[in-house]
This record gives C-alpha cells, structure tokens and sequence, in this order.
C-alpha cells in the first residue's frame, strides 16, 4: 500500500516537473482509446483504504475515524471527522458515491495525511472537516450482483458506477433506500450543523469547452428553483475558491457542467433538505467503465489527484479564514459551459 503512495506521488512529481509539457497536459493526455494502461490495482483496495485510514488515526491527535453504516455486502463506511469547536463553520467532501470514480478518493486520503502535517498546521483550529471517502465501496471493488465483463480495466478488478443491487446511489437522495445512502444521510447530514459540502466525482474523458479544449474538470451549483438564495450564494462562493485554485494551473481547465434540477442528485437534494452549500465537481476521466470513451489514462492520475488536493486544501483554508465570504462570484456568468457527449455523469 506505501508503495502505491509513492508510485502516485512520483508520478504526480514527473507530470508537475515537466513544465515545458504542462500547458498541453490536459489537451494532448492520454485518452485510453483502447490503448493507453488502466491497471486499477494501483488504485488503493477498499481495506487498503481502511488500514490507511486506520493508521491516520492513529497518528493524528485531531482525526477521529467513525464507522457510519455498512454497504449491501456488509463493508463498513466511514466518516474521518476533523472537529475541535462545533462554533466553526463545517464542510463535508464527499466521494465515490459512483465506485469507478476513484481518484477523488486518492486525493482525498492524501488531504487527510497532509491535516497531519505542517503544511496545513492550525486549520482545523478555525474549520471543521467532515470526510466520507469511498461511499459506494462495493462498486469501487466490483463486488456487485451484476456483470462487468464488458468494463475495460485490467489489475484484477473492476469498478463500476453502482452499488451491489446496481443502484445509482446518487439518485436516491430524496427517497434514501439504499444503505449507503442512509448511513450519509442518518449518520452525517442529520448529526452535523454542516454549511459546506463537495461532491466529488468523475465524468467522461472526452468533455470540452470553447468546442474543443478538453476540461481538467467541471463544477456546478445547486440549479433546483427551491435551494434558498443565501443557500445558493454560498455555493457559488465555494466554486469561485476552488476555481481560483484550479483553473490558474498548467494542469486546469474548468468548465460549468450542465446539470439538471433533480432532488434525487445530492447536490441539489442536499442543498433544499438541510440548508448546505453544495458543490458538484467532475472530474476528467473515469477509472473503469464498458465505454472507452469515458475512462482515462492513468498517466493522468498525477494531476488529478493534484487537482483533489487542491481543491479540499484551497476550500478549507479559504473558509478557516473567512476570505470565502467575500469571494467573487461573477465568474460563473463567463465560465463556458461544457460540451456533453452522453448523460451518465453526476
Ligand atoms: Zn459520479
């Protein structure tokens, strides 16, 4: 598992170094097109992610690990929960609700290391930092009632978008069925005062903005006619900090994902039931699917782990110190929206 750390890191070092290459990272990187390697055994296991998540633990004096529920096929949930004073302001990251979506949960275990470090030093004295890492834990291990014989990975298994009785789990925000769903909602939505939250996720690689600049990724506010206005504005503000973060990189590119208006999609649901900020963040590339189109590369894994990293990091340090408050949101009139090839996304 350490060794998988280090290879992703170097790999992520390679890419940053190579400055010269890093305008054209995301317009010229690798598309599988049936050719590139996509080995989900580097990715991590779900109980690589546990002992990891384990030994942080440990070692962290401020990170407590809760156990919020079980999937379908009995895998514990869990919840790294970062809380010194429930006065502070609260966000949530939230990923792989959708299992072939794996890299946000790469970035986010490595968030998780750096709160254990200098470099994000005295943050959580003034934030309060809810992770739920890898939702749909069955998906992201193919453990499922379904067949994946058509997805296109090799490394030993397949990861697919839904949970084991084949459920896209972010379509069940309002009616809450599956157990995954109801350990967020039971355990984390209605237990915690949470003002923020990010939904990160995966898209197609293939998506485009200005015709044909492919994005490094795509966010979006609540777009339900019923999300109250405050609610609204501070969902803006959320996307104008990590815009600000992101789209100055070599590496980023950032487009206005268009979305719908569904309840059943959390990042409106969630937004109208308990009064939460939210933001929808696609990602380029999926790490496993039946169409090629919709998966990535992993020499692009570098930059967009970075690109998670970047954004959970930015995110609460703009909301420790409150400049998040006073963010400029006008960007979002001008950001382009991208083109959408096929639907199944968020
Ligand atoms: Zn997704």
């Amino acid at each position: 598992m350490k060794k998988t750390m280090i290879s992703l890191a170097a790999a992520g070092a390679l890419m940053l170094s190579a400055a010269p290459l890093q305008a054209d990272a995301v317009g010229n990187g690798p598309n599988y097109g049936g050719n590139e390697t996509i080995n989900t055994s580097i990715l991590h296991t779900y109980s690589e992610m546990a002992s990891y998540l384990q030994k942080q633990e440990a070692k962290q004096k401020d990170m407590e690990l809760e156990v919020i529920g079980q999937s379908v096929k009995g895998r514990d949930l869990y919840l790294v929960k970062y809380m010194k004073n429930p006065e502070n302001p609260t966000i949530l990251f939230l990923t792989q609700q959708h299992g072939n979506e794996q890299l946000t949960t790469e970035g986010a275990l490595e968030f998780i290391k750096h709160l254990g470090t200098g470099k994000m030093k005295g943050v959580t004295d003034n934030v309060n930092i809810l992770i739920v890492p890898m939702l749909n834990p069955d998906g992201a291990m193919g453990d499922v009632d379904f067949s994946l014989d058509d997805y296109v990975a090799s490394g030993g298994r397949h990861l697919t978008r839904y949970n084991a009785l084949n459920v896209d789990l972010n379509r069940d925000h309002v009616t809450k069925i599956q157990p995954e769903t109801q350990a967020l909602h039971f355990n984390v939505m209605q237990k915690y005062n949470i003002d923020y939250m990010i939904d990160l996720h995966h898209q197609g690689a293939d998506r485009v903005i200005n015709g044909d600049e492919l994005v490094s990724g795509s966010i979006l506010y609540p777009t339900t006619p019923n999300v109250d206005p405050e609610v609204l504005e501070g969902s803006k503000k959320l996307g104008a900090v990590v815009y600000d973060a992101i789209n100055p990189k070599g590496w980023g590119t950032l487009g206005k994902y268009p979305g719908g208006s569904a309840e059943t999609i959390s990042r409106n649901g969630i937004a109208v039931e308990y009064g939460i900020s939210t933001l929808l963040f696609e990602m380029r590339g999926m790490s496993d699917h039946a169409y090629e189109d919709y998966v990535l590369g992993q020499k692009s894994n570098g930059y967009l782990i970075k690109q998670t990293i970047t954004t959970l990091e930015s995110t609460v340090k703009a909301i420790a110190d409150g400049s998040i408050d006073s963010k400029d949101t006008s960007f979002w009139d001008t950001l382009p929206e991208q083109t959408n090839r096929q639907s199944e996304d968020e």
